[in-house]
């Protein structure tokens, strides 16, 4: 008889949280080998998307093309292309909801929450003429990135990690080991079910058995600034460069956890009604407001 797979659980410190991956296998070589690449997988992710590091390749294109305001067109990875692309395809669906051009007022709402002093609608003007996605070009012949404004500043943190959790994923199954989850601060890529189950066990109102899909949640409960009695969420509405107030925590599943990632950041910025009409564009995608 073959031998039962057993649960088998890992986490590692990755681009700022505790990245977490669980697989079902009966051999616990082939899961140490597996899981061992899709973490490192993640890791050099985290060096081509963080804007936390000063020498992560989204920086140095910002440094190159858009900071310096060289308006030099960059070669860029495979990796750091596709997030682009994908990105700027959900700020599109959005009308601008999503936007991973935010880095410069994000800059802005961070140091209000260091400093406990709200950013004025002046400085907010001045940042917000480098943000809008359409001030980005992709070159698709020879996969290069021009920032056409200067002071341009990228911020995958509503996407890079649900990109992270479907790379570690495919990571997982090319070694072997489809039946697995990855989740990375509330982002979540699931693959096969575990062995005898329906799905993946995910508590919302009521709890979910789900498999090949992502899911994604969005919303400030840990990650706020309150400003003369106003909470301030972390999730910027592009649009105006102001933080979003009372925001609600959104979870979206979808088909990939990429997808999910963007979604319910989104969802954050236009709120429910018009959320739910968003999450219809995309095929499988499903909202949950808790
Ligand atoms: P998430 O936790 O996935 O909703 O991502 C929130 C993070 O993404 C923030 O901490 C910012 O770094 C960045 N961000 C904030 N607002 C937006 C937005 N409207 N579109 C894209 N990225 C954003
Ligand atoms: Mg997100």
């Amino acid at each position: 008889m073959a031998p039962e797979p057993t649960r088998h659980e890992f986490s590692r410190l990755l681009m700022g949280v505790e990245a977490r991956i669980v697989v079902f296998h009966e051999d616990v070589a082939v899961v140490e080998e597996a899981v061992n690449a899709a973490f490192d997988r993640i890791a050099g992710l985290d060096a081509i998307l963080s804007d936390y590091r000063v020498d992560s390749e989204v920086n140095r294109l910002c440094e190159l093309s858009g900071g310096a305001g060289s308006g030099e067109a960059i070669r860029v990875s495979d990796d750091l292309f596709e997030v682009l692309q994908r990105s700027i395809e959900f700020s599109r669906a959005s009308n601008g909801a999503f936007d991973v051009t935010v880095g410069p007022v994000v800059a802005l709402w961070r140091e209000a929450r260091r400093t406990g002093v709200l950013p004025s609608q002046e400085s907010i003007e001045r940042a917000m003429e480098s943000v809008g996605y359409e001030k980005i070009e992709l070159h698709d012949t020879n996969q290069a990135v021009r920032l056409t404004v200067s002071g341009m500043r990228l911020d995958f943190g509503a996407i890079g990690k649900g990109y992270a959790c479907d790379e570690g994923l495919k990571v997982l199954r090319a070694f072997g080991c489809p039946r697995a989850m990855v989740e990375m601060g509330g982002d979540i890529s699931l693959g096969d079910s575990p062995p005898h189950e329906e799905g993946w066990i995910i508590e919302f109102d009521d709890p979910h058995a789900l498999s090949n899909c992502g899911v994604g949640t969005s919303g400030d409960r840990f990650q706020f600034v309150a400003l003369s009695g106003v909470r301030y969420s972390h999730v910027i509405d592009p649009r105006t460069g102001w933080a979003v107030r009372d925001s609600v925590e959104v979870t979206v599943i979808a088909s990939d956890a990429t997808t999910s990632d963007a979604l319910a950041t989104s969802v954050g910025v236009i709120g429910e009604t018009e959320g739910a009409a968003l999450v219809k564009l995309f095929p499988g995608a499903r909202l949950m407001v808790r």
